[in-house]
């Protein structure tokens, strides 16, 4: 049976006998090899995808939400609160549900893909589209935790960054090591500081020999880490990163600059193109704010930046079937309706 992660991974979490563990199964996500995918970005790279898509809610959401929820109920709290650009309330309104305890969602309206709306709406959350964008949702949810007995559980929640850091560890444990290269999103910026925060205690406990170069990528139009700055109006269509002032900013500075990484930012066509090519040659489905990476890493090797052999690991942070629309649109799918007849079929199939 799968414990969770706060039962795996016990000891390097904030947790006692007394922590009421509030879990869904999170974690023990795959760790898939990508060879296609590798031999198309550079022929010495061993690619290895963290296909978070599959943890309970889709996302690896999930890892902070387990404990930030557990944590929540042990204070005696009834309720929580977040502003989120999908994923995290999806997460927030089942495990809240798990917990009994109320959920309160601030969305920026329209901008939220169907399917983590969706989730929302059938844990039975209590759901309020803002007229603004996720920076000003999260603004207000920070203000209401203050003066509400209500917890907020947006990445500022520090119960959050400690579930999610899990993800490293998995890695490590697999792989008998941590990478050369850790490629993830980057929108809030609190996963790739968790991420670097577990990579850092594997190797402070000696479980592992080195540490992983962190490669932060965002989209063109929302890439406060490449401007050097918040900035005011973020657009991409990877809406999972559509962030202008990320809440974890020295945080994620200072992941790269410690582990001599870098940030990078890739362009919408870029995402959409490396979105479709993930899905068709290794079939794995990701959202599109997964393919930020994977472009990434196509233009740094472009680039000249892989130069020896080395272990590349991704976190794919969301799964595919969030967002079908983009989907659909990014493949230009027009359905051909033919008669429910043999040589019709095998006409339109260009078989004979
Ligand atoms: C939340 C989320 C991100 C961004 O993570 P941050 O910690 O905010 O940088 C990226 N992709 C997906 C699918 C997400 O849900």
């Amino acid at each position: 049976m799968r414990k969770g992660i706060i039962e795996r991974y016990r000891a390097y979490l904030p947790v006692s006998q007394q922590t009421p563990i509030v879990t869904l199964g999170e974690g023990e996500t795959p760790l898939i090899e990508a060879p296609r995918l590798a031999q198309h970005i550079h022929p010495a790279m061993r690619l290895f995808l963290k296909y978070e898509g599959v943890n309970p809610t889709g996302s690896f959401k999930d890892r902070g939400m387990t404990l930030a929820i557990s944590k929540a109920l042990e204070a005696g709290s009834r309720a929580v609160i977040c502003a989120s650009t999908g994923n995290t309330s999806a997460s927030a309104a089942a495990y809240s549900a798990r917990a009994g305890i109320r959920c309160y969602v601030l969305l920026p309206h329209g901008k939220v893909a169907l399917g983590k709306l969706t989730q929302a709406v059938i844990h039975g959350a209590t759901i309020l589209q803002i007229e603004g964008n996720f920076d000003e949702a999260l603004q207000l949810v920070r203000t209401i935790s203050e003066h509400y007995p209500i917890t907020l559980v947006n990445s500022l929640n520090p119960y959050r960054a400690e579930g999610q850091k899990t993800a490293a560890f998995e890695i490590c444990d697999e792989l008998g090591d941590a990478p050369d290269y850790h490629a993830i999103p980057v929108g809030n910026a609190r996963n790739i500081a968790s991420y670097w925060q577990g990579y850092k205690e594997y190797h402070v406990q000696g479980k592992t020999t080195r540490l992983p170069k962190m490669l932060g990528f965002q989209a063109e139009g929302a890439a406060p880490f490449i401007v050097g700055h918040p900035i005011p109006n973020p657009e991409t269509i990877a809406t999972a990163i559509r962030i202008g002032n990320p809440a974890a900013w020295n945080e994620a500075w200072s992941a790269q600059r410690e582990s001599g990484g870098l940030f990078e930012c890739v362009s919408d066509e870029e995402i959409l193109e490396a979105y479709r090519l993930l899905a068709t040659s290794e079939g794995v489905f990701a959202e599109p704010a997964c393919a930020a990476p994977i472009a990434g890493l196509i233009k740094l090797a472009r680039a000249g930046y892989f130069t020896a052999p080395c272990t590349v690991t991704v976190t794919l942070t969301g799964h595919g079937l969030k967002d079908p629309d983009i989907a659909l649109k990014a493949c230009h799918y027009a359905p051909q309706t033919i008669p429910a007849d043999y040589d019709a079929v095998v006409r339109a199939l260009h078989l004979g």
